[in-house]
């Protein structure tokens, strides 16, 4: 096979994976990065000199792409499997939400209810396929077979808190998936729920993987974005970027993969058909807004706190410390408090500081005694298109990876369904992608 010449936009999970795989099949690649940074959405910054992501990130068993791309990095021995600890506010209170004993003891909803929402569970955790569940949404789903009780009082408010506006659109296909892949990452007892991390952060994963790229005489260029794709003669010829330095660079290809998401396509490919872009379009996506505290002591005992309470501002509170020990961080307690939004809401446009005197009333819900004088810094992360919508009929909406110009491919996270978004699909996508282009252009 002659060695292609492959542009790749984006430098986080997809775009390294596609450029790892494409290299190893012989090809050489250039991956562009807006970003100063490598990994995109599961990107890393320093606490007290540790890394650790913007935004929490953890792995669940049956991410066997990301497994096995530690395996072929020789990182595999990084990744630990450590229990987890999930509970749910609601009512008032915080409540254990891990095992079904937990779910008989949640007392906002009846005793009837209780058992109700475990049998629906259950079968959600082992129905095959998504099929039955495409075209109804999760709403009314759970209102006909789990209660209206367990509708408003879990599941509704945790996809108004997860979708926002969008909420009683979305499929129920993706809510199944949701059931149906936590329990691949129960222990043998079927109890305890363990999760996946690479000790020492994500961020080693996708420096190997850029490493190993500029070895085989690859490029990775951070702070380079792209700023159009060029078309002739009714092919993608290259991309217009803007260096490090500033200068504009016009960079020519065998072929270009878009990684980004789809809604900057129209923008940065000007030639594109209006059918394909309208087409692009149907595929919303929302924000996602992090604000970090790192406390002297912990906040809670949880890993991670799903809130069913729409009176609060957040979706939840993911405590990284309890997951990863303190002593990994200096002794410092990392708290996550997370947000899916619409990038014109209030909560997207506020700046740390306003974001902490929202939601510092609501903290003592979690625990009483909080204090301000804990917290050693804030932090704050805003990524946009964390997000895509998934509603009804979602393969309908779903573009492919070949588009309409010649040797350019589009691949993101609208391809991921019916599972929820995560590192371990994009590194699917850029594996299947990277076979594609092998097979095609041999
Ligand atoms: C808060 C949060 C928590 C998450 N938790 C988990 C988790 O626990 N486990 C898990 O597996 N996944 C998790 N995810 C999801 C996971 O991070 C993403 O699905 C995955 O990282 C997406 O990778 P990607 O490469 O497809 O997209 P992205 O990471 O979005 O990469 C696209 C890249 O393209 C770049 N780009 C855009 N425009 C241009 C341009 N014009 N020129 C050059 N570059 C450009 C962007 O800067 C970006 O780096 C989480 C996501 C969020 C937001």
């Amino acid at each position: 096979m002659s060695r292609l010449n492959i542009g790749i936009i984006g430098a986080g999970a997809l775009g390294l994976a596609a450029g790892f795989y494409l290299t190893r099949s012989g090809n050489r690649v250039t991956i562009c990065e807006a970003a100063p940074f490598l990994g995109g959405q599961a990107s890393t910054f320093l606490i007290g000199g540790t890394p650790i992501e913007r935004g929490y990130h953890h792995l669940f068993k049956s991410d066997i792409y990301m497994r096995q791309l530690l395996d072929e990095l020789g990182l595999a021995q990084q990744l630990k499997w450590i229990e987890s600890k999930v509970g749910i506010y609601a009512d008032g209170r915080i409540w254990n939400f891990s095992t079904p004993f937990d779910l008989l003891a949640f007392k906002p909803l009846s005793l009837l209810n209780r058992i109700r929402l475990g049998i629906v569970v259950k079968y959600l955790q082992h129905a095959r396929g998504k099929d039955p569940f495409e075209s109804i949404t999760a709403s009314n789903w759970i209102q006909k077979y789990a209660g209206s009780q367990a509708h408003d009082l879990v599941i509704g408010p945790l996809l108004k808190g997860k979708f926002g506006k969008y909420a009683n659109e979305i499929s129920m296909a993706w809510l199944w998936n949701k059931f149906a892949l936590r329990t691949t990452s129960r222990d043998k007892t079927g109890y305890k729920e363990l999760l996946g991390y690479p000790m020492g952060s994500f961020g080693q994963i996708f420096t190997k993987v850029s490493e190993q790229i500029q070895e085989a005489g690859g490029e990775v260029r951070l702070s380079t974005p792209v700023q159009e794709i060029t078309v002739s003669d009714g092919r993608a010829s290259g991309l217009r970027v803007k260096n490090k330095d500033g200068a504009d660079c016009f960079l020519e290809f065998d072929a270009i993969i878009a990684t980004v998401p789809s809604y900057l396509m129209p923008k940065l490919v000007p030639a594109l058909d209006k059918h394909y872009s309208t087409f692009l379009t149907k595929v919303d996506y929302l924000a996602a807004v992090l604000l970090i505290l790192v406390l002297d002591r912990p906040l809670t005992s949880y890993y991670w706190i799903n809130v069913a309470d729409r009176s609060m501002p957040f979706l939840g509170i993911v405590e990284h410390t309890n997951f990863i020990p303190p002593e990994q961080y200096e002794g410092n307690h990392i708290v996550y408090i997370t947000n899916y939004l619409d990038v014109d809401s209030d909560l997207y446009t506020m700046d740390k500081e306003s974001l902490l005197e929202t939601y510092k009333p609501f903290l003592h819900k979690f625990n009483p005694d909080f204090d301000l004088s804990w917290v050693r810094s804030v932090h704050h992360h805003k990524i946009n298109a964390a997000q895509p919508i998934i509603t009804t009929n979602y393969s309908d909406k779903i573009p492919g990876f070949k588009t309409p110009i010649n040797d350019l491919f589009l691949a993101n996270t609208t391809q991921i369904y019916p599972e929820d978004r995560g590192t371990n699909y994009s590194v699917r996508l850029g594996k299947d992608l990277a076979t594609l282009i092998s097979r095609k252009y041999n």
